[in-house]
């Protein structure tokens, strides 16, 4: 997935080149005036599976994309932000739940979307949670039973909530790749 660049973001300049800067082997959009080269890198999106008496935490999202459907707590991680506090602010900003056991679960390379999801697994503490102001319409414990597996909001999490269901816990991460292929999602675990 790449940006189209058409203005420098540091001058301002509409004298975008897009090729490979001396030393690297990919075509990047460089600025002719001022020289400053816009990298594009994946972004990284966190968050927790929350389980309470054998229930998993899901939300339904009050936002687009994929507004109505199910999620996991999970979001864009912050610059400067450490990846495990990113986790557990959205937990609380999307479903105001906490947890105080937080292991790593699964890292993902979402290819199309140029992502790497990371989520984390942790007992919900309390039991509490509840929608939170902006992002879910509902917050609820579902038992494995009760999966609403046709209203889940991405491939992603529909793919943590199986590996939740048919792995072990460890202290592995588990690991795979998403791609989007002929519209098609490919899912490829490790
Ligand atoms: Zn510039």
């Amino acid at each position: 997935m790449k940006i189209i660049i058409k203005n420098c973001c540091q001058c301002g300049s509409d004298k975008i080149n897009f090729s490979i800067p001396g030393g690297d082997n990919k075509e990047r959009y460089i600025c002719t005036s001022c020289n400053f080269i816009h990298y594009q890198n994946p972004n990284i999106v966190t968050g927790c599976i929350l389980e309470w008496e054998n229930k998993i935490l899901l939300c339904k999202r009050a936002i687009d994309p994929r507004i109505n459907y199910w999620t996991l707590p999970a979001g864009f991680l912050e610059n400067e932000e450490p990846l495990e506090v990113g986790a557990a602010r959205e937990s609380e900003e999307e479903a105001s739940a906490l947890s105080d056991d937080m292991r790593i679960f699964s890292i993902y390379s979402l290819i199309h979307i140029s992502q790497i999801y990371i989520m984390y697994y942790g007992t919900l503490k309390d039991g509490k949670h509840s929608p939170g102001l902006e992002e879910s319409f509902e917050t609820r414990l579902y038992s494995k039973d009760e999966i609403p597996w046709d209203e889940l909001a991405f491939p992603i999490i529909t793919e943590n909530l199986k590996l939740f269901y048919e792995k072990e816990k460890s202290d592995k991460p588990h690991t795979g790749i998403v791609d989007k292929i002929n519209n098609e999602y490919i899912i490829t675990r490790n």
